[in-house]
């Protein structure tokens, strides 16, 4: 399976944003990108102390943007582009759409419920075989969740110590409003999809210009 390698927070210091990509971790460990002129200071990774970046063009500033999101969500370029089209066949408006197809991948709804502390922990344990969707076993991350489904943790992984570490930070820091999680039985309810405007880990992202860059 294709994934990302790059150290974390080596991905997100080229692109000078924060992308979370240790999930739940990024809220305890020194974040490089908090240290104020960290990039001023050293660069972007592989680049010389003092590296100035380019203006980007247009093309340039829509292709971050898209690899920002990819990133974030553990995606590689030919399931994004699938995402796309989906997004552009539906109703409505085509960046919305593709951050609502994103967001419900199993991975993102097993990170938010909770049973991971980051997408990728989260794509483990489905793989694994730890995660079930209404009460069958489902080991591909990137299965498509729907309004109303109910996502929970097999009888025998409940006793996991990374699952149960993982539920410890639910108290802390609380469930988004779409879902809803039985910490005690180890299941948790799909009540709806976000709105564009729930998905706050994407506040920074501008999902216009990746609609821009596939409708060319
Ligand atoms: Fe590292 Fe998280 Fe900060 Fe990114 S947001 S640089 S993954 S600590």
């Amino acid at each position: 399976m294709a994934r990302y390698l790059q150290a974390k927070c080596r991905r997100c210091r080229a692109e000078n944003q924060k992308l979370f990509l240790k999930g739940e971790r990024c809220s305890t460990v020194k974040c490089p990108i908090d240290k104020k002129d960290s990039l001023l200071r050293k660069g972007p990774p592989g680049k010389a102390t003092g590296f100035r970046m380019k203006k980007m063009s247009v093309f340039g500033i829509q292709l971050k943007e898209k690899q920002k999101v990819k990133q974030m969500y553990g995606v590689l370029e030919r399931q994004f582009r699938r995402y796309f089209r989906l997004a552009n066949a539906q109703k409505g408006v085509t960046g919305d759409n593709l951050v609502r197809i994103l967001e419900s991948r199993l991975d993102n709804i097993v990170y938010r419920m909770h049973f991971a502390t980051s997408r990728s922990q989260a794509r483990q344990i489905i793989l694994h075989g730890h995660i079930n969707v209404n009460g069958r076993k489902v080991d591909i991350p990137s299965y498509n969740v729907k309004e109303g489904d109910v996502i929970s943790v097999k009888e025998r992984s409940k006793k996991s110590v990374v699952i149960l570490d993982a539920l410890k930070l639910i108290n802390s820091q609380g469930v988004v409003p779409w879902l809803e999680v039985d910490i005690d039985n180890g299941k948790g309810v799909v009540k709806q999809l976000p709105r564009r405007s729930e998905v706050l880990d994407l506040a920074n992202i501008n999902e216009q210009l990746i609609v821009e860059l596939y409708s060319k």
